[in-house]
C-alpha cells in the first residue's frame, strides 16, 4: 500500500516539474516573454561590451554645424561634395553614402564631380513607400557607383531598439543587399555565395540563415569608438582628412534635427543613434565577424527541462540545507547560463530557463511542503494513538490491580477475619492476578508470534465450549446495555492451536459487538458452515456498522472509525489488529460485512483439527 502511495506522490512531482518546464518554455515565446528576453539581452550587452579595437570604418558626418554653414538641408549635396573632395586626397578604401538622391537638386554638379573622383563609391537606395520598387540615385550619380545598397529603415520595432538587421530587402521583384554589406563586398572585392545557413561573403561567413530572414544581430561597438569627423571640422582643419586614409567611410547626416532614421541601441539608454552610425556598426560586426547567434529551440527546451528536472530531483531526494543550497545553485545556474553563453557569442533567451526553474522550484517546494505536512500529521496521529494505548493498558490493568490491592490490604489489616471471608478475598486475588497475567501474556504472545520469535502452541480444544466461555464473560458487559448475546447451535468442532489466544480473539469480537451497538439489541454467534476442513464462525450485531472503505482499515493498528470515536466508547484500535494476527497465525481468515447503521458481521474461517 505504502510504496504505491510513494510512487503516486513521485509521479505527481514529476508531473508538476514537467508542467513547469512546459509553462516556462511557452511563456518565453509570448509577446511579453520576448520583450523581457530583449531587455535581458540589452542588459547583457551593457554587461559584456566587446573589448575595443581599431575600427576599419569612420563616419563622415553632416552634423548641425555643417548644415548651418551650408544653409540647411538644401546645401547637403554641396557639403557632401566638399567633404568627399577633402578625404579623397588620402584615398579611403570605400565610401558608402547614406543619402537618398532620386531627384536632381542644388549642388548636383559639384557632387557629381566629387563622386567621379571617389574610389569604390557605394550609393544608397530606399524602398518606395508603397514597396513597389526602389528609389535609386539619379543616373548622373549612379554611373559613378560601384554598388548600391539599401538603407530602408524598419521603424516598426516594438520598443524602437535596433538590435538586429535583415541583410537584404525586397521591393517589387528586386532584392537589394544592405548598404554595409555592399561596402564589405566592395572592400573585399568579393561576391556573395548563399547557403541556407548563411552568406559567404569573401572571408566572412555570416550566420544569417534563410529561416531567420537573413537577419544578423548588430554587435555595437562601445559608444564613441567608431570615429566621426564632420565636414565642418574638415573645413576648419583639413589635416583631419588623414584619419580617413584606407578606411571604409560612411557618409551621411548626423544632425539630430535632420536625421531621418534614428535608432536606439541596447547601449543608448534613450540616446538616439543616427542611421549612418548604425551602418558603420553593421560593417564592423561583419568585418570583425562578431556574430551573435541565437541558441536553437531544441537547446533552449532541453535546458528548461534539465533545470526543471534538477529542481524536482533536489526536492525529491535532498532535504534541509542541502536542498536550500541546491535550490540556490540552480537559480544561479539558470541566471548564469545566458551570461556565459553570451560570452561565447550565443544569445540564450532569459525568460524560458528562468521561469522553468522558478516554477519547478515553487511547485516542488509546495509538493514537499504538503508531503512533510502529511507525514507530520501521521506522526501526530500515531503519537496520540500510543498515548491512548497507554491509557488503555493502565485502565485495563488498574481494575484487577485495585481488586488485588484492596483484598490483600483487608487480609493483612484484619488478622481475625472469618475463614470464609478470607478465602473469598484470596480467590479474588487469585483470579484477578491470573486475569492480569493473561492479559499481559496475550499482548506479549502476539508480539512474539508476529515477530517470529515464538511457535504457536498446538492444543486441541472444542469450539462450542470456547465460544460459550467468551459469551459468558461478555454477558457481564452486555447486561449493562441490555444487549442479548445469543449463541445458536454451536457444533462441538475441535480446533487446534493456542486456546488462550483464540479465546482472546473471540472475546474481543464479542466485546466489540457489544461496545459498538446501542442498547436493546442482539448479538448472535453462529456457525453457518462446517463442511470440509474448515468451520465458519460468525458474530453478528445490530450496531453502528461502518462503510466499505473502513472495513479494510479497521485491522490496521490504531485505526478507529469516526463513528466509533464519536460514540464515546473507550478504545485504542489495537484489538482487531491482534485478532487478525491470531487468526492468521492459526491458518484462518477474517472477513467483515457491514453497513453503516445496520450492523456488522465478523466471520472467522478456521481450520478444524485433523
Ligand atoms: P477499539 O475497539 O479499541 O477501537 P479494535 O481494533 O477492536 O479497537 O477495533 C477497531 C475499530 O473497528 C473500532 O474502533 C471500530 O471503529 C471498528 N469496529 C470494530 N468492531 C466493530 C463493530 N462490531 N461494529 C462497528 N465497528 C466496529
Amino acid at each position: 500500500m505504502d510504496w504505491r502511495k510513494g510512487i503516486r506522490s513521485y509521479l505527481l512531482l514529476a508531473g508538476l516539474v514537467l508542467a513547469s518546464g512546459i509553462a516556462g518554455t511557452m511563456l518565453g515565446w509570448t509577446a511579453f516573454g520576448r520583450q523581457l528576453n530583449q531587455y535581458a539581452y540589452d542588459f547583457l550587452f551593457r554587461l559584456e561590451p566587446p573589448a575595443p579595437w581599431v575600427p576599419s570604418s569612420i563616419v563622415l558626418a553632416l552634423d548641425e554645424r555643417t548644415l548651418t554653414k551650408y544653409g540647411g538641408l538644401i546645401g547637403m549635396r554641396a557639403a557632401l561634395a566638399d567633404g568627399l573632395n577633402r578625404i579623397n586626397e588620402v584615398k579611403p578604401a570605400v565610401v558608402a553614402v547614406d543619402l537618398i538622391l532620386p531627384e536632381p537638386g542644388n549642388g548636383d554638379d559639384r557632387l557629381a564631380a566629387a563622386f567621379a573622383k571617389t574610389h569604390n563609391l557605394v550609393l544608397a537606395s530606399d524602398m518606395r513607400p508603397d514597396g513597389s520598387g526602389w528609389e535609386d540615385p539619379i543616373p548622373g550619380f549612379g554611373k559613378y557607383a560601384t554598388a548600391t545598397g539599401e538603407v530602408h529603415a524598419d521603424l516598426d520595432k516594438f520598443d524602437a531598439v535596433s538590435r538586429d538587421l535583415p541583410l537584404y530587402k525586397v521591393a517589387g521583384h528586386d532584392r537589394r543587399w544592405a548598404l554595409a554589406l555592399e561596402a564589405w563586398l566592395v572592400n573585399t572585392g568579393t561576391q556573395i555565395t548563399e547557403t541556407p545557413d548563411g552568406l559567404l561573403a569573401g572571408p566572412a561567413m555570416i550566420p544569417a540563415s534563410v529561416e531567420n530572414g537573413r537577419v544578423i544581430r548588430i554587435r555595437y561597438a562601445p559608444l564613441g569608438m567608431i570615429p566621426q569627423v564632420s565636414v565642418f571640422d574638415l573645413d576648419q582643419n583639413p589635416s583631419l582628412a588623414d584619419r580617413f586614409r584606407g578606411k571604409v567611410v560612411f557618409a551621411g547626416v548626423t544632425a539630430q534635427t535632420a536625421v531621418r532614421d534614428r535608432w536606439m541601441t541596447p547601449y543608448s539608454n534613450g540616446v538616439i543613434m543616427p542611421g549612418i552610425e548604425m551602418h558603420a556598426n553593421v560593417y564592423e560586426t561583419i568585418a570583425r565577424r562578431m556574430f551573435l547567434v541565437d541558441e536553437s529551440l531544441v537547446g533552449v527546451v532541453a535546458a528548461c527541462f534539465a533545470f526543471a528536472m534538477a529542481a524536482g530531483l533536489a526536492y525529491a531526494f535532498a532535504s534541509g540545507w542541502i536542498e536550500n543550497v541546491f535550490t540556490a545553485v540552480l537559480l544561479l545556474a539558470s541566471q548564469l547560463l545566458p551570461v556565459i553563453a553570451f560570452r561565447d557569442s550565443i544569445v540564450w533567451p532569459w525568460v524560458p530557463g528562468t521561469l522553468a526553474t522558478v516554477f519547478a522550484i515553487a511547485s516542488a517546494a509546495a509538493w514537499k511542503h504538503l508531503l512533510v505536512r502529511r507525514e507530520l500529521v501521521k506522526a501526530e496521529n500515531q503519537k496520540t494513538r500510543y498515548q491512548q494505548t497507554m491509557q488503555f493498558v493502565t485502565h485495563e490493568m488498574r481494575t484487577p490491580l485495585t481488586a488485588i490491592q484492596g483484598s490483600s490490604e483487608l487480609i493483612s489489616r484484619y488478622g481475625s477475619m472469618p475463614e470464609a471471608k478470607r478465602k473469598q478475598m484470596a480467590d479474588v486475588i487469585h483470579s484477578e492476578s491470573k486475569r492480569l497475567a493473561r492479559m499481559i501474556e496475550t499482548f506479549l504472545s502476539v508480539e512474539r508470534l508476529s515477530a517470529g520469535q515464538m511457535e504457536l502452541k498446538q492444543e486441541r480444544f472444542a469450539l462450542d465450549a470456547l465460544v460459550e466461555r467468551c459469551a459468558g464473560r461478555a454477558r457481564a458487559l452486555a447486561e449493562n446495555k441490555q444487549i442479548e448475546i445469543q449463541s445458536l447451535d454451536l457444533p462441538a468442532t475441535e480446533l487446534s492451536g493456542d486456546q488462550e489466544l483464540m479465546e482472546y480473539a473471540i472475546y474481543n469480537l464479542l466485546t466489540n459487538a457489544v461496545k459498538y451497538s446501542p442498547s436493546h439489541t442482539r448479538v448472535t454467534v453462529y456457525v453457518d458452515d462446517e463442511s470440509g476442513d474448515r468451520v465458519r464462525l460468525s458474530i453478528q450485531d445490530q450496531g453502528m456498522g461502518m462503510d466499505e472503505k473502513e472495513t479494510v482499515r479497521i485491522f490496521e493498528k490504531f485505526y478507529r472509525t469516526k463513528r466509533a470515536e464519536q460514540s464515546g466508547e473507550m478504545g485504542t484500535g489495537i484489538g482487531l489488529s491482534i485478532v487478525a494476527q491470531i487468526v492468521t497465525e492459526h491458518g484462518g481468515t477474517i472477513e467483515v460485512d457491514s453497513k453503516p447503521g445496520k450492523g456488522s458481521k465478523f466471520t472467522l474461517s478456521l481450520r478444524r483439527a485433523s
